[in-house]
């Protein structure tokens, strides 16, 4: 197909979608799909319709996530169903890895072809939101991303301590504006640790980077959330952490950072 008619396939999928928000970070590892499939989860259980897209062609995590590590996908003449949990429908790169070990060596060119399938051939049909987990950086492939469904309603960005001293948190930011997409807030992740005893969060790193570059870009600042043991042990066992510590201060923090969005 040409690139008009890739185009004009995606324009109609997200036709039907109420709100596009992409999730975005600096850097891998800062803990951008935990926030996506939290934030994700977290509309569902409140009754949304919602799709959570994996993009992230480097790392898909979100099916171990959810605990999707070896679905099949049901392809139909020109579309493909997307796995539903719920209320929640998913679609990831990491469907398409026969072996969860496999790294994935595809070349550009190739890449270019799965986002746009991804963007176009997914059957999501009516949905509230749709939230997409994008490659980290703000390199070509996040950019095709957010410029493919053309008008995103807005961005999260999620940033560590030690990346706020870095320059990779004010380039997504200068990414998202560059683009005119509005940013709907910063998430500092990985702020602290909260101590399994007793709950009390310690600062490892200096804190509180997150809210100043909030402010001098003046966009939102959703909040922190500390290291917590408990989001990796949620992550491993497939169940997101939102549902299954539900009842820790943690989670409840989760909740308040995404209760803006
Ligand atoms: P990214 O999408 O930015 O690459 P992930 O969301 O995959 O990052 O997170 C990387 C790893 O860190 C995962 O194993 C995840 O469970 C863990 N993680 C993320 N946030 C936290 C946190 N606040 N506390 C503890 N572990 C976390």
């Amino acid at each position: 197909a040409s690139p008009e008619e890739d185009q004009k396939k995606i324009n109609a999928r997200m036709a039907q979608i109420k709100q596009k928000i992409c999730v975005l970070s600096g850097k891998g590892g800062v803990g951008k799909s935990t926030v996506a499939v939290n934030l994700a989860t977290a509309l569902a259980d409140a009754g949304k319709k919602v799709g959570l897209l994996d993009v992230d062609i480097h790392g898909p995590s979100i099916p171990t996530m959810l605990g999707l590590g070896r679905m099949s996908l049901v392809s139909n003449a020109d579309s493909v169903d997307p796995i539903q949990v719920g209320n929640l429908k998913v679609m990831s790169v990491g469907f398409l890895n026969q072996n969860e070990d496999d790294a994935f060596i595809w070349r550009g060119p190739m890449k270019m072809g799965v986002i746009k399938q991804f963007l176009g051939d997914v059957e999501w049909g009516e949905l509230d939101y749709l939230i997409v987990d994008c490659p980290p950086g703000t390199g070509d492939e996040p950019l095709s991303i957010c410029q493919l469904i053309e008008n995103p309603d807005g961005a999260v960005i999620v940033t560590t301590p030690q990346q706020v001293a870095a320059v990779d948190v004010r380039k997504s930011l200068t990414f998202c504006q560059k683009l005119e997409l509005p940013i709907l807030g910063i998430v500092e992740n990985m702020s602290g640790f909260a101590c399994p005893k007793c709950g009390e969060v310690v600062d490892i790193f200096q804190s509180g980077g997150g809210e100043k570059i909030a402010s001098d870009f003046s966009v939102p600042f959703l909040g922190k959330l500390p290291i917590d043991p408990a989001i990796g042990k949620a992550c491993d066992a497939g169940r997101p952490f939102i549902q299954s510590y539900a009842a820790s201060e943690t989670a409840h923090m989760m909740r308040e950072i995404i209760k803006p969005l």
